[in-house]
């Protein structure tokens, strides 16, 4: 269906900057994040929505559609994040090409950069359609004002629609998702859904229930430093301990050779002299028994070399990071049944639950108490200066939004 007030809700939301900051000291990480939510905030009252509020420990803004209903239906919510990824986001110039012809490159602005099917092949699907990208210098903001403003469109049409059932429909706008930061101040029991879903996924049809479980590690090591005309059997080089360290490593088993469901080990940092090293890792794995053997393992390279090169040289500091959502959502399937029935019924005949190679707010959300797959909110390329969206898609996920408002209410009636 189209949704007139979409596009120029969306155009509104992409040229106001959200950006997150991984360094920033403060939560939400930016005023600007705080800013743009207290714009989304201001909507929501004005269309009408009920408990509109901040929550400032949580630093979401929290709103309700009310039941219509008569019947007890369990409480359902949607999210959406409202910073934009670790990109240029300072004024950005939203461009839209109508009925795209489904082939030729579309010029960001007058930038030297293309979206270029041969080399995003995605675009192909999308002729005849409304492709909205930014203009060459800095990202869309797609991620996630598509689902911002899906959300906003959905909660409008549902209060301007009376005849279409639900119970009650919680809606939250969480900032700091990019820097995996927000989730954990989430405040379930004061958003008060059973369940809910992230809205913030690709294309039609995609349904994200399934991440990498994720852990982070930190070797600081420290190392002898003589003067190298007498270093022999003296000098412990913290540099070439970080490289046997990283040598000990399963070569094989890093994010440039893996693809599908396999893990890996991903050094991210090294730095360092003769004195001190400092290197950091990430490791991903979709199976939690995955992600603790290649944390035992760690834990052994560092023992082996710590016995190598004497003492408590190499000091390791290890986190989890997220959980695979999928071991939890197993309990929940329910929840996965009422967005591909409602998938379904608005056209997707093929759903893509190919499990996510990275974590979502909803990964956390989970282990919190609150069951949280991903829908697909119609980002395309994300985090770039090649980020789309497209109109039709955007339209369908708020289609998707409102039959499974209808579903979920259905459900419990019987
Ligand atoms: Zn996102």
């Amino acid at each position: 269906m189209e949704y007139p007030s979409l596009l120029p809700r969306f155009l509104k939301y992409v040229k106001i900057n959200s950006r997150s900051d991984e360094h920033a000291d403060r939560f939400p990480s930016t005023q600007r994040e705080v800013d743009y939510q207290m714009v989304i905030m201001k909507e929501l009252e004005e269309l009408g929505l009920s408990d509109v509020h901040y929550n400032e420990k949580a630093g979401t803004v929290i709103a309700e559609i009310p039941s219509n209903v008569d019947w007890d239906v369990p409480v359902m919510g949607f999210l959406a994040h409202c910073d934009t990824a670790d990109f240029n986001s300072e004024n950005v110039k939203p461009q839209i090409t109508e009925n795209y012809d489904g082939e030729s490159k579309i010029q960001l602005g007058d930038t030297e950069f293309y979206l270029d099917p041969a080399v995003f092949p995605n675009l192909k699907k999308y002729k005849g359609q409304t492709i909205i990208s930014a203009s060459g210098d800095t990202l869309l903001g797609g991620d996630d004002k598509c689902g911002d403003a899906e959300l906003v469109t959905f909660a409008e049409y549902l209060l301007q629609h009376p005849e279409i059932k639900h119970g009650t429909i919680r809606l939250g706008f969480t900032p700091d998702e990019e820097i995996g930061t927000g989730a954990q101040h989430f405040d379930v029991a004061d958003f008060g859904a059973k369940f809910a879903y992230t809205v913030d996924g690709e294309g039609p049809g995609k349904l994200d229930w399934g991440t990498f479980s994720a852990a982070q590690f930190e070797l600081d090591i420290q190392g002898v430093n003589v003067h190298p005309a007498v270093a022999k059997g003296q000098m412990i080089n913290a540099i070439q301990v970080g490289i046997d360290f990283q040598n000990a490593l399963p070569q094989d088993q890093v994010p440039e050779k893996t693809d599908g469901r396999q893990g890996f080990f991903h050094l991210m940092d090294f730095s360092g002299t003769v004195d001190n090293a400092h290197l950091a890792y990430i490791i991903r794995d979709f199976e939690r028994d995955g992600l603790e053997s290649r944390k035992d393992l760690v834990k052994q390279i560092v023992a082996d070399l710590n016995k190598k090169y004497g003492g408590d040289r190499i000091k390791l500091k290890m986190w989890d990071q997220y959980y695979n959502m999928a071991d939890e959502l197993a309990k929940h399937m329910e929840i996965i049944d009422l967005a591909r029935d409602a998938y379904r019924a608005c056209g997707m005949t093929e759903i893509n639950e190919d499990p996510v190679r990275g974590g979502t707010d909803g990964s956390q959300l989970t282990y919190m108490g609150l069951p949280c797959p991903n829908l697909f909110a119609g980002e395309e390329n994300m985090h770039g200066r090649f980020e789309y969206t497209v109109l039709e898609s955007m339209w369908k996920a708020v289609d998707v939004l409102i039959k499974m408002s209808e579903l979920n209410a259905e459900r419990a009636k019987k």
